[in-house]
């Protein structure tokens, strides 16, 4: 079961993957039309095969605190659960004990994409682009820059500028497009409280000179933006603190962006810029209610994140689950009318959509001949109405209880070019 790049939902109740020797997608459809030169073949039926999941936004060293916090303020937060534990990667025996784990927790929840933040310290990244190398999931990962309010008391405050700049830039020489592009780089200013209008604006200039993706966060939460407001008094709003900086456009991507003017909308859609939508964290945060089909309808780019740990599950199904119900309540409370999103709308999001978003929609997030193998399989007996259930032979309707019964342990097996990840099926 996959959506098309070009639209629309493939599903073949028998169907047949043909992976190449570089790990690219060669057959898709029906097994009764199966090539002649199979090597070898692995029988994965009662599950159901989809592509990987595309999580745009996540925080590497925060998956151990997933699921406690609800209903602290994003200032609060931060200063009270993420910022300590951000600190301990200081010591990079904690990052190289955790990074393997943490990625196999993206895998065993579906996901084969992860672009993730990771922590101030450069040791800490390279411990996990070593761990991600190792375990096979890709990965587009970022040092986190902060030269205001930062949680490492070490550092210099006059020196932080230039050392971040340095430290990205070394991670980006030893990283960005490693195992033919599996592994990248995304500078990672945290969000505009946490930074100089400088030190966004040199980071920008180093994404846009090295070729890298640039990632942060916007208009999350009332008191952030009250706060943003009164640190940039130059700007227009939220988004034109990035715009300033220069960071605006199609390979960046902000987290977020639920409580937007029609300016900043309009401005985000001008400039191609990406946005990951991360309902799960912004009820668990209790930051608000993205108005997804208005940004849809006026063309913004959209995919999805966990938000790890501002949101509790690295599983887009649960995000998708959080999204639709939130979505419905949007609708019925503000009485504001748009398309909801069907199942399949969803898993378009959480795939294709995420993998346009990367500038990867040719590569990645469909399972379409000459796309890179990464995909995942699903058993829907664990989502299944009651045991011996007939299973859904529609598309939406098996889409419909992945998402609305996910289960933790439904994700059997996932893979990335056709090789096999450490992670699903563990329990
Ligand atoms: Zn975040």
């Amino acid at each position: 079961m996959t959506p098309l790049a070009a639209g629309g939902t493939q599903h073949e109740p028998d169907g047949l993957l043909v992976v190449d020797a570089a790990g690219r997608l060669s057959y898709v459809g029906p097994a009764a039309g199966r090539p002649a030169d199979i090597e070898k073949a692995i029988d994965l039926q009662p599950w159901v095969v989809m592509p990987g999941m595309v999580d745009l936004h996540a925080h590497l060293p925060q998956l151990p605190n997933a699921g406690v916090g609800f209903a602290l303020d994003l200032l609060a937060w931060l200063e009270r659960l993420t910022f300590p534990t951000e600190r301990s990667w200081s010591d990079v025996a904690v990052a190289e004990r955790l990074a393997p784990g943490i990625f196999e927790a993206f895998a065993a929840a579906g996901t084969t994409t992860v672009l993730a933040y990771g922590v101030v310290y450069e040791a800490a990244l390279d411990a996990s682009f070593r761990a991600a190398e190792a375990h096979g999931i890709r990965a587009i990962l970022g040092k986190v820059m902060m030269d205001r309010g930062t949680y490492d008391p070490i550092i210099e405050p006059s020196t932080i500028l230039d050392r971040s700049l340095r430290e990205s830039a070394d991670l980006i020489g030893r990283w960005h497009g490693a195992d033919a592009g599996r592994l990248g780089y995304a500078v990672t200013p945290r969000f505009a409280i946490s930074c100089s209008a400088e030190m966004l604006r040199e980071s920008a200039s180093l994404a846009r000179a090295s070729g890298t993706w640039w990632q942060t966060h916007v208009s999350e939460d009332p008191f952030e933006i009250a706060e943003v407001r009164r640190l940039f008094p130059d700007a227009r709003d939220y988004v034109d603190v990035y715009d300033r900086a220069g960071g605006l456009g199609e390979r960046t991507v902000l987290a977020h962006a639920i409580h937007l003017s029609d300016r900043e909308l309009a401005r985000l859609v001008e400039t191609g810029t990406r946005v990951a939508h991360c309902p799960a964290s912004n009820l668990f945060i209790g930051a608000g209610v993205m108005p997804l089909a208005r940004w849809l309808a006026a063309g913004l780019s959209v995919g999805l994140g966990s938000d790890v740990s501002g949101g509790p599950e690295a599983s887009l199904f649960s995000v998708m689950r959080v999204g639709a119900y939130a979505q419905m309540a949007h609708r019925s409370l503000v009485g504001e009318m748009g398309a909801i999103l069907d199942p399949l709308g969803w898993l378009r999001l959480g795939t294709q959509e995420g993998a346009r978003a990367l500038g990867l929609g040719d590569v990645i997030g469909s399972l379409e001949v000459g796309k890179e193998a990464d995909f995942i399989a699903v058993d829907p007996g664990f989502v299944a109405a009651a045991p011996g259930a007939l299973p859904d032979d529609d598309p939406a309707d098996l889409m419909s209880r992945l998402i609305f019964r996910a289960h933790p342990d439904m994700v059997r097996a996932a893979w990335v070019r056709g090789r096999r990840l450490a992670g699903p099926g563990r329990r």
